[in-house]
């Protein structure tokens, strides 16, 4: 074999497989990587000697380059793990408000910066300012890039060079390398741990007084829970004391759910408006796990202690751009109403009832040769790690359960399910029913029927 013998570029324009690309990438940028791959191997087999490979190892490599292009940058995935809000699928679903306020400010300009009123320069903080301040019941806000952002910022803010007491069993890592001491440490404040890891009481924080305390601080357990001989402090009796020492309680709440859920028989979780009501000083929390809105950190509290961040330099290295606050302005105002918030996609997930999980999963079960099984959706998200929803799953027969879950993944549209003990589920609850038909049809693709 000769250079001569490598197949001709509108040979290879002409196969079907890499014909297709042209739909999704353009038939420029599908001829550029054909002229590509046919480069390389000229200059590979006449400076290194290499052998001329032949024409069907040099179409999969032009495949291959193709497919990697078509599926860079961000994929739609179907979620089919169980998981709400799981974090490496991009946590919360955003409200179709919300897509419409991004594409709006988005696709366009937008009074980001601007007070509309005044004609003059404003700030991007204040934004969705009045919104937090009403479905917090906070006097004031600030949204930066999410809840770890926040929590450094407030630590920068008041804590630097200076002591912050937690009590022991609330030194979290969460997900994603975030390890409350750890970001203690970089934030250059000390951390003064009081009481056990299993008990605390007021009366350690007390003790652990002095004027180098800057700040008194509580974590939300988020990914486990203390279960047995335990003691905690009240929220409240925290505040109380921060008041009358004169130093500001801070509560990292993490999944920052502004509403009960206890309408959806999960256990109760800590809300936003309950932490501001225990007169905590500032709450921190996320906006893309329990609010259901986009990617962000807030801090809802004291007006006094919110403008002290506000002046913080290191504001600007966290800040959010204009699509955050357009999709987290439109997701808190679906809040107003009071109720459960109407076209949150995570509250319609938790209220699908399991009877009409059990119906959809019946319709498709035949088709794909799957059994319709029992199972538990998680919330995720490091929220409610106990609470289990009861859900309903297709358990595909499959003989290599691994195997077909990666098929699947690397299908269109790639859907990620869950293996439980050597099967390979399919949970109904996370994929939205209107999916239904693509998700059958992504199976049976990956079975190759
Ligand atoms: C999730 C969580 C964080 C981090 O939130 P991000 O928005 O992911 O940065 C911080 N603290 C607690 C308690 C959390 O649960």
């Amino acid at each position: 074999m000769s250079l001569r013998d490598l197949p001709a570029v509108h040979r290879l324009l002409a196969e079907p497989e890499i014909a297709a690309f042209a739909r999704a990438l353009g038939p420029g940028a599908v001829k550029a990587t054909v002229d590509e791959v046919l480069d390389e191997v000229r200059r590979h087999v006449a400076r290194e000697g290499a052998p001329v490979p032949s024409g069907a190892t040099v179409s999969a490599e032009i495949g291959a380059r193709l497919r990697r292009l078509e599926r860079a940058g961000l994929l739609e995935v179907l979620n089919a793990t169980g998981v709400l809000l799981h974090t490496n699928l991009g946590r919360a679903p955003l409200a179709p408000a919300a897509l419409a306020a991004v594409a709006a400010a988005g696709g366009g300009y937008s009074n980001l910066e601007y007070d509309l009123d005044a004609g003059r320069r404003d700030s991007r903080y204040a934004r969705v300012a009045d919104l937090l301040r009403e479905t917090t019941g906070a006097e004031d806000a600030l949204v930066v890039n999410n809840c770890a952002a926040a929590v450094l910022l407030v630590l920068d803010t008041f804590a630097r060079g200076r002591e912050v007491v937690v009590a022991r069993g609330e030194l979290i890592e969460i997900g994603g390398g975030f390890r409350l001491p750890d970001v203690l440490e970089r934030s250059g404040a000390t951390l003064v741990e009081v009481g056990a890891s299993n008990k605390a009481y007021l009366s350690d924080v007390e003790r652990a007084l002095s004027p180098r305390t800057a700040l008194l601080l509580r974590s939300h357990l988020s990914n486990f829970k203390l279960s047995g001989f335990t003691a905690s402090i009240a929220p409240a009796a925290l505040a109380a004391l921060g008041r009358r020492a004169g130093i500001p309680s801070v509560e990292d709440l993490g999944s920052g759910a502004l509403i009960g859920l206890e309408r959806y028989g999960l256990p109760h979780e800590r809300t936003v408006g309950e932490a501001i009501a225990d007169g905590l000083d500032l709450v921190a929390f996320s906006g893309d796990k329990l609010l259901g809105g986009p990617q962000a950190g807030i801090i809802a509290g004291r007006r006094a202690l919110v403008a002290r961040l506000r002046a913080n330099p290191l504001l600007r290295a966290l800040r959010v751009d204009k699509a955050t606050l357009a999709a987290l302005g439109a997701t808190l105002r679906l809040y107003l109403e009071p109720g459960a918030p109407a076209g949150i996609p995570l509250y319609a997930m938790l209220e699908r009832s399991v009877a009409s999980l059990r119906a959809r999963a019946e319709a498709i079960a035949g088709r794909i040769g799957a059994r319709v099984v029992e199972t538990e959706s998680l919330a995720g998200g490091g929220t409610l790690p106990l609470a289990a929803l009861p859900s309903i799953a297709l358990a595909l027969d499959v003989a290599d359960a691994d195997e077909f879950a990666r098929l699947l993944r690397c299908g269109d549209p790639p859907v990620v399910g869950r293996i439980t003990g050597g099967e390979l589920l399919l949970d109904l609850r996370t994929v939205p029913p209107e999916r239904d038909e693509d998700l059958t049809r992504a199976v049976a693709r990956a079975a190759g029927v």
